[in-house]
């Protein structure tokens, strides 16, 4: 018999990390203690309320049946009640939002509700490689608008061709960014709305880090500014907040149409989150929050010990303000591949290259901030050890 994959299959792009993983495997079976600064999942345990409710509900017979594909009445208040309280939000929980299997999964099938095979689509780069991965599935084709350092890495709407900027039927935005660590305020999405407005384009807006944040910053919600609900959605989770990326629970949130067509499409693929996981994670949403403010502190002692170190090598990096993420600038001399293949080599530390976010990551490395300080400090050393001081 002969096996073809459908062309949906071969036109995702290939997995950019699959040679670094080898390294990795290879320098493991050697022996050597790898430090991985390559994967952004927090280290920090689920904060102990919520595992308690997922036990508790768990036990209940009624929770193990099919749950609604687009989640409890219960979580949905839930996801309303904390966009109240924590942007002043206003949202009706029976129609303005729909649970998801992570934001991942919304992010990924969104593409299906809006875009129709040779549809254009925005999607930032570099960029969380979902939004393309799932556009190219539905057969779209994605336009690349570059984050650049000197835009601060904000989409630059003035750059779009005006023609791409008719075509296009949805742009994804995210901030605070992965991998860029940047942040928007609220000139940006006062522009990003007009934009949309003007071209008739759909705000997807991905807020998974809008609660990962520093030095009493606050990262806002795109739905927080006037006129984002006619316009777009905005997905989160409690992945990131709550230490839950096991967990896979999310939502969309924002246009009631938009939300019912996602919810549409998911009623025919899956059959919703588990409800001892939605009474879960809806304890998270609506419990104490101090907690998400003590780890952010874990962060930011993480964040300012990796940064300072960089800088003390030679780079001249700046703080980011939100997300655990550092994205820094390769040394001269080096490509994205080359120096993480070096860094892991010579000394056993995992960065991810830009690359594996877009060709605009080209000549940057992310860092991720979820180990422990000590071992932050530990890849330091080493880091320092092989290359000694850096030129750019
Ligand atoms: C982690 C992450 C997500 C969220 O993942 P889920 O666990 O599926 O909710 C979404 N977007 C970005 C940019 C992320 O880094």
């Amino acid at each position: 018999m002969k096996i073809v994959e459908a062309q949906r299959i071969c036109n995702l792009p290939p997995y950019l990390f699959a040679r670094i993983e080898k390294l990795i495997a290879a320098k493991k079976e050697a022996g050597v203690d790898v430090i991985s600064l390559g994967i952004g999942d927090p280290d920090r345990p689920t904060p102990v309320h919520i595992i308690e409710t997922l036990v508790r509900e768990a036990y209940n017979p009624a929770n193990h049946q099919y749950p609604s594909s687009v989640g409890m009445l219960t979580y949905r208040k839930a996801v309303a009640q904390w966009y109240q309280n924590r942007f002043g939000v206003e949202l009706n929980p029976e129609t303005e939002v729909v649970s998801l299997l992570g934001s991942k999964e919304g992010i990924a099938h969104i593409s299906w509700c809006y875009l129709n095979p040779g549809d254009t689509v925005l999607v930032p780069d570099p960029g969380y490689p979902v939004y393309s991965g799932g556009a190219i599935l539905a057969g779209a084709e994605p336009y690349y608008l570059p984050l650049k350092p000197e835009n601060g890495y904000l989409i630059d709407f003035k750059s779009i061709p005006r023609d791409v900027a008719k075509r296009a039927k949805i742009i994804f935005v995210n901030y605070p960014n992965n991998p860029t660590g940047a942040v928007a305020g609220e000139a940006f999405y006062r522009e990003l709305i007009d934009f949309a407005r003007e071209y008739d384009i759909l705000v997807c807006h991905d807020a998974a880090y809008s609660d990962v944040s520093f030095d009493g910053y606050k990262p806002p919600s795109f739905l927080q500014f006037p006129g984002a609900k006619e316009v777009g959605i905005e997905f989160h989770s409690v992945s990131k907040t709550y230490n839950m990326t096991g967990w896979r629970v999310g939502w969309a949130a924002g246009n009631a149409r938009v939300v019912e067509a996602l919810g549409r499409l998911k009623s025919n693929i899956d059959s919703g989150v588990f409800q001892a996981i939605q009474y879960a994670a809806a304890a998270g949403l609506t419990g104490p929050q101090d907690i998400v403010a003590e780890q952010n502190k874990v962060y930011q002692e993480r964040r300012d010990i990796l940064i300072e170190g960089l800088n003390s090598l030679g780079w001249n990096l700046e703080k980011p303000k939100a997300t655990f993420y550092v994205w820094a600038p390769v040394p001269r001399g080096y490509t994205s591949d080359s120096f993480a293949e070096l860094v892991l080599d010579k000394a056993g530390v995992v960065i991810t290259p830009g690359t594996g976010y877009g060709q605009n990551g080209a000549g940057y490395f992310r860092m991720a901030l979820t180990i422990d300080k000590e071992r932050i400090k530990e890849a330091l050393e080493r880091i320092k050890n092989t290359i000694g001081t850096v030129t750019f």
